[in-house]
């Protein structure tokens, strides 16, 4: 049995690792190779109040003000208290970070933030470093079982302890451990535009679910704004922080379509940009992020640079094509403030976590400090728990094999259109209520009876399923959940969350402001 069975091997769960005690042992497991995620993609950087003019207090401001009162205050504050502690250690510990002519890191500014305070590295490569970090940090601490996909948790008595996996030939194992941990990222695949990578299917909200646990917030999917389209096709995530550049938007003719929407332009909040460039795309056309004035494009963003000349487009002379893509989610498995779920044992950090951090929409540059920090506060836990240190006998062959009878699930393709179509960026009540009824969650008993495949699409299905529930449950407007026939926010809905799970859906409150405050 091992300490500590994580699945998953972003920054989430490599910062989990690197917090453990070294005689924990660990297995990591990644259903691709060890380092592929939307960790790896990262492109703007880490957000961190590291500039000796900002404070905690300024960047926790920020996050809330985005959060369309749906941000748990006091984790915030622990996000951004933590957070820039953990990153002045790990800058001290040589992360890789860009850094001015005097030696001090470099901060990158981004919409809605007051200040400049986005910790970066090769330009747009954050992700990159840091995971090289991280898998630096990590290798020998480790067993990691790449390529192995979680099938199921293996729950007894409401304890977790371990899942069962199955490797790319299909071969199956359990593994078991003191500790189960989520760190499974994001949904982004569930739709058929998206900047995320394609591991990022939502997997872990089913498993926990099949397992007991409670999910919150599914409703709430940042789109990003500026995803590359090229015929008609999602070619990768044009950072922010390019508009921070001073890039524009424009249309077809070169007006700037910004101008009349809001204050800030191109860096208002994400879901104002995105839904902005979405309706102009079905109403009046193509809309382009010209970065044509942007001096030193490809020192400032090397990776997006190579991505547009492989897509035949250079940034110094050609407007790029640009349209929103499902980014990152808010919610997920609901967790207190250690990375705990209500089942025993089972625990979960990084995007597939639902902290109360984010609200309705996230701060730009905020998850990467939310895996690390959340991560980092699950290790401390569990270093309190003690370890067994056996890994020996921490897997096993499974023999079950796939018996059952086959079922009938959408195919991916299908499922991740109408998913873009009826629970996108903007979404109704028609529209979601005809996918709930088509697309409910699947009924399956004994999941391991089935194939591989079919257990990959059952997950899919059941993820995108709860997600159309919450959304449609939300009859408001709120961040980025937005509905054309109830386009405001809600009194009645503020500070309230939507809880799913196997005993059905709770309306939860939630803590919105500090104690402090006298309202
Ligand atoms: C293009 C892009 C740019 C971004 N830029 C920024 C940024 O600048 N700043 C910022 O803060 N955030 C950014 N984000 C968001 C941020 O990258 C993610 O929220 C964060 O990396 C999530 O980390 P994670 O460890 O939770 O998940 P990931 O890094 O996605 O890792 C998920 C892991 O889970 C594994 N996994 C999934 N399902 C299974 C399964 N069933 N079995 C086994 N393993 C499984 C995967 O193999 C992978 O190892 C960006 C995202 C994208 C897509």
């Amino acid at each position: 049995m091992f300490d500590v069975c994580i699945i998953g091997g972003g920054v989430a769960g490599l910062m989990l690792a690197h917090s453990l005690p070294p005689e924990y042992t660990i297995a990591v497991v990644t259903k691709d190779a060890p380092d592929v995620g939307n960790s790896r993609m990262a492109q703007g950087g880490i957000a961190a109040s590291l500039d000796p003019s900002d404070t905690p207090a300024a960047h926790t401001n920020d996050t809330m003000n985005v959060a369309a009162d749906h941000a748990a205050f006091d984790r915030v504050d622990l996000l951004t208290r933590n957070g820039e502690a953990i990153m002045r250690r790990l800058l001290a510990d040589g992360l890789p970070h860009d850094t001015d002519h005097a030696g001090c890191p470099l901060l990158g500014m981004e919409g809605a933030h007051s200040t400049r305070r986005i910790l970066h590295a090769g330009g747009d490569q954050t992700g990159r470093g840091l995971m090289a970090y991280l898998m630096k940090k990590t290798r020998g601490r480790v067993i990691r079982f790449a390529h192995h996909q979680a099938l199921e948790l293996l729950v007894r008595e409401g304890r977790c302890y371990g899942a069962v996996v199955s490797d790319e030939n299909g071969h199956r194992k359990t593994i078991t451990a003191r500790h189960t941990v989520l760190a499974t990222g994001g949904i982004g695949a569930l739709y058929s535009h998206t900047s995320n990578s394609s591991v990022a299917e939502g997997t872990g909200l089913s498993l926990a679910y099949r397992a007991g646990a409670v999910l919150e917030d599914l409703e709430f999917v940042q789109f990003h704004p500026t995803i590359l389209m090229v015929d008609g096709a999602s070619r990768g995530l044009i950072s922010e922080a390019v508009r921070g550049e001073g890039a524009r938007l424009i249309d077809g003719n070169g007006t700037f379509i910004m101008e009349s929407i809001h204050p800030d332009g191109e860096l208002a909040p994400r879901d104002v940009v995105a839904r902005a460039i979405e309706r102009y795309w079905q109403e009046r056309g193509p809309v382009f992020l010209d970065a044509r004035g942007i001096a030193n494009f490809g020192m400032k963003f090397p990776s997006i640079l190579k991505n547009c000349r492989e897509h035949g487009l250079d940034p110094a002379v050609d407007p790029l094509p640009v349209r929103p893509g499902a980014h990152f989610h808010m919610g997920g498995v609901k967790t207190d403030d250690r990375g705990a779920t209500n089942v025993a044992n089972l625990y979960a950090i990084g995007e597939v976590a639902s902290t109360g951090v984010h609200g309705a929409n996230r701060l730009a540059s905020n998850s990467l400090l939310e895996a690390l920090v959340f991560a980092e506060r699950l290790g401390e836990f569990l270093a309190e728990q003690g370890c067994v240190g056996n890994p020996d006998s921490g897997f096993t062959l499974q023999t079950l094999k796939a018996t059952g009878s086959p079922v009938s699930l959408p195919a991916q393709e299908e499922l991740q259109h109408r998913m873009i179509q009826s629970v996108g960026i903007l979404r109704d009540k028609d529209a979601l209520a005809a996918f709930v009824a088509d697309v409910p969650v699947p009924q399956v008993d004994d999941l391991l009876c089935l194939s591989d495949e079919e257990i990959h699409a059952f997950h899919r299905t059941a993820a995108s399923s709860l997600m159309a529930t919450a959304a449609l449950l939300r009859n408001e407007s709120r961040g980025a959940h937005f509905r054309g026939d109830v386009p405001f926010p809600s009194p009645a809905w503020r500070g309230k969350t939507i809880d799913l799970s196997h005993e059905g859906v709770l309306f939860n409150t939630r803590e919105i402001h500090s104690k402090e405050t006298v309202q």
